[in-house]
């Protein structure tokens, strides 16, 4: 039996791999120019940062904190912070690499980064965290910018996180440049210059998806039984829309167990029980504990796996029973996983495509703060449902005219997006 923590190196380093081989094989089928391919197969730059936080009782701990910027050929940086253990530089990198991927296929003027710090936050007290993210925001310094790499939440960092990094991003700037930097984060509390609606952005697009993807199909969700891995801001938010709609969400796991009942589980009392209980699904009392394990086997529609990376892989591809498979999360699917699942006809949405919402939210934060507006949130949402449609459908067609799964149609239109670029700007000198 291998060891936790082996697994979790093993899933982290498989991150990487993961990535490289979904780019080179779409790479491979549009014969991607051998230049292009050499720059966007290596991140451009990569930071580590080591910063002591003095913590509550006095002693101080020094912290490791990453940020890796990919590509930015087509805008500044763009991609969240993860405060999480599993956070190191090769699942910086890889994480940094789909953003690229993602803004690009999502067709904004925007590059790909990603970052964090390697820490289990739940050991730490709400003042310790905000002592951490601002000294970590101190020692990324000049690094991060409005107009050069823009964070955002991810795992474990939310809207309060990015207001501590906004303030202290602009308490160390000269008074006449503080007013102009609110675009340096963005998934910001309303109140602090965020947008409406970015809260729900990322999960609502995983339930958009979902839907076009029904509908592509002839398929209504009414009834469709459906699990989610992850019961943060990305499965609440998703559950919340699916259930809406008619759907019933029968399971949930995450980092504390897995509860299930097969007669429909709310989501508004169980996002109630994880409020009570440290963000955690564990001792629901409306469903029945059961053993993880069987989590991805089990009888449902649509599985939405909306937390870490590696979860669905050569291991338990071929117990799933669902008809589809939503990516919440970044990189849940590895290559074997889904080599299975498609010979079962499993249908996948990929990641940079299915939880795009979020990203596309940050894009219309960014644009408010730097245009002095503020948007409705009805008007968030209709331009929000109106760009993921155009993606949407343009994955379908590339799919079927290239005859090729999802993933690599959604690889293919953000690879020649950027090599377009590349062609038309040449390489300097
Ligand atoms: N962390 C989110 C993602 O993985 C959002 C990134 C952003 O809004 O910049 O897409």
């Amino acid at each position: 039996m291998i060891a936790k923590e082996e697994k979790e190196k093993q899933k982290k380093q498989g991150m990487l791999d993961n990535v490289m081989r979904q780019f080179n094989h779409a790479s491979d089928i549009i014969g991607l120019n051998q230049n292009v391919r050499k720059i966007l197969g290596i991140t451009n730059n990569e930071l580590v940062v080591h910063f002591p936080v003095k913590m509550d009782n006095g002693e101080v701990e020094v912290f490791t904190g990453y940020r890796v910027q990919h590509n930015n050929a087509l805008g500044p940086y763009k991609g969240g912070l993860r405060y999480h253990p599993t956070v190191d530089i090769d699942a910086a990198r890889a994480l940094a690499m789909w953003m690229t991927w993602k803004t690009s296929l999502a067709g904004l003027p925007l590059g790909g980064a990603k970052g964090g710090i390697q820490i289990d936050p739940s050991r730490y007290s709400a003042s310790e965290l905000e002592r951490i993210t601002r000294r970590f925001t101190f020692a990324l310094g000049d690094n991060i910018g409005p107009e050069l790499d823009i964070p955002a939440p991810d795992v474990n960092t939310n809207a309060q996180t990015m207001a501590w990094i906004l303030d202290t991003y602009m308490s160390t700037k000269s008074p006449n440049e503080r007013s102009s930097n609110l675009h340096v984060v963005t998934g910001k509390p309303v109140g602090a210059g965020g947008s409406e609606g970015r809260d729900r952005a990322t999960g609502y697009g995983v339930y958009l998806c979902i839907k076009f993807w029904a509908d592509h199909n002839g398929i209504s969700l009414e009834n469709r039984k459906f699990i989610v891995q992850g019961f943060g801001n990305v499965g609440y938010w998703a559950s919340r829309f699916l259930e809406e709609e008619g759907a019933v969400l029968i399971a949930v796991q995450d980092a504390s167990g897995t509860v299930y009942n097969d007669r429909g589980i709310s989501v508004e009392k169980l996002r109630a029980h994880a409020g009570e209980h440290d963000n955690m699904v564990q001792g629901f009392g409306d469903a029945e504990p059961i053993d993880s394990e069987l989590f991805f086997g089990l009888d449902c529609d649509i599985c939405i796996p909306a937390a870490l990376g590696n979860q669905i892989t050569g291991n338990n591809a071929s117990g799933i029973k669902a008809l589809v498979i939503a990516e919440g999360a970044n990189g849940p699917t590895d290559v074997e996983g889904e080599r299975i699942l498609l010979e079962k006809g499993v249908a996948v949405i990929p990641d940079i495509l299915c939880n795009s919402g979020g990203v596309i939210g940050s894009y219309f934060e960014w644009l408010q703060n730097r245009n002095g507006e503020i948007w409705q949130l009805d008007e968030v949402m209709a331009k929000l449902e109106k760009k993921l449609k155009e993606s949407f459908d343009r994955v379908m067609r590339v799919a079927s005219e290239r005859n090729v799964d999802m993933r690599t149609a959604a690889f293919i239109i953000a690879i020649e997006r950027l090599e377009q670029a590349y062609r038309q700007r040449g390489i300097f000198p």
